[in-house]
């Protein structure tokens, strides 16, 4: 090989991983084909469905340019080769050439093929058509999909090329060529890897991701996996509405503040609890609007006058889990020892309070 082709080919090899692969350096610069078909592919937050149907079907056809592309930027990097005298190749070349052209006709009449009534051929149509129920079709599916995905409280996370997406009723994961779908009500969820990585930018404490599969009872939802960081495993749990098994027995390193949260309630569970006047409703918590108001404050760690803690006169007004990211939100984040035995303010009137004088009320 001449010295312009292996810096051709260097050169191309790099691009096309790029463009495959792109690191998160490359979405920056607008390398991926979300960028790059920004304009047809619509918007993800409006359309989600529809967007990555086109996504899928772009993404496909767009590595399956690239051998083609090496083979023409060839005739230019290397002229004395005659590449475009195609009766004069070898025969390595005429695979390639072959291969180079089979490969995006097969991805474009695949992506045509997709497209047509309105992308209802789509893997992704196709399955949400096994949720449809008869009068209404794939399309209904969609929209209720599209309409979970907008809201704010759904939990994504992952990179671009594995991302995870939990909504109300659907667990997703979206990858480069497929997007996997399953509905809530009908899956098993079972830990079942865990990986430490020691590598993190933002903190100093090795990382651990976890491998969760997703089974279906739906006979044609095929089961996927899902990787997550170890510390979102708290939030995900909120969002889903089964359990997750864990099959591994792995043991799994919760964020600090799910970590705290466990001990808290636990530690106020063991308070004297608090009875109301049976007249007395109680309202929704101010803090979360879920729950109702489960947690009054009463001094009752030391006497009356005695020590730090105030009495305080507030109504109920919080659940134990607000009040719990209440408390840890108030402590020295670089120092988790001293949190069980510190006072903090109460939210509403101020007055210092111990964990002891959090009383659940019954
Ligand atoms: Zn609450
Ligand atoms: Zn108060
Ligand atoms: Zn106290």
């Amino acid at each position: 090989m001449e010295r312009a082709e292996v810096r051709f080919s260097l050169a191309y090899v790099s691009l096309s991983v790029l463009v495959v692969c792109p690191p998160s350096e490359a979405q920056g610069l607008g390398l991926t084909v979300q960028r790059l078909l920004a304009a047809w592919l619509g918007s993800e937050h409006r359309h989600f469905v529809r967007y990555h149907c086109r996504r899928t079907a772009a993404t496909g056809l767009l590595h399956a340019l690239l051998p083609l592309g090496y083979y023409i930027g060839m005739c230019f990097a290397a002229p004395e080769r005659k590449l475009y005298h195609v009766s004069l190749l070898s025969d390595g070349w005429r695979m390639f050439l072959a291969l180079a052209v089979a490969l995006p006709t097969i991805a474009g009449t695949l992506a045509y093929y997709w497209s047509r009534n309105g992308w209802a051929n789509h893997p992704l149509a196709r399955t949400l058509a096994l949720f449809a129920l008869p009068p209404t079709g794939w399309q209904a599916v969609a929209s209720s999909i599209d309409t979970e995905f907008r809201r704010i409280d759904k939990f994504a996370t992952g990179p671009p090329g594995a991302r995870v997406i939990v909504t109300d009723t659907w667990v997703m994961k979206v990858t480069a060529y497929r997007v996997h779908v399953a509905q809530q009500q009908d899956i098993h969820l079972t830990v079942t890897d865990s990986r430490q990585h020691e590598l993190s930018p933002d903190s100093s404490l090795p990382v651990q991701f976890l491998t969760i599969s997703v089974a279906s009872v739906h006979p044609y939802v095929k089961a996927f996996d899902i990787r997550l960081n170890s510390t979102e495993y708290g939030e995900l749990k909120e969002k889903l509405r089964a359990p997750i098994r864990n099959a591994a027995n792995v043991v799994i390193r919760q964020s600090l503040s799910d970590l705290f949260l466990d001990t808290f309630t636990s530690l106020v569970e063991r308070n004297q609890s608090y009875s109301v006047p049976s007249n007395q409703e109680l309202e929704p918590c101010i803090g979360c609007m879920q729950m109702s108001a489960n947690i009054k404050l009463v001094k009752t760690c030391r006497e009356e006058s005695e020590g730090e803690c105030q009495p305080c006169y507030c109504r109920p007004m919080w659940c134990l889990a607000c009040m719990g990211k209440w408390f840890a939100s108030r402590q020295d984040q670089q120092h988790p020892e001293t949190w069980l035995s510190s006072q903090v303010p109460c939210p509403t009137c101020r007055s210092k309070f111990c964990i002891l004088d959090v009383c659940l009320i019954r």
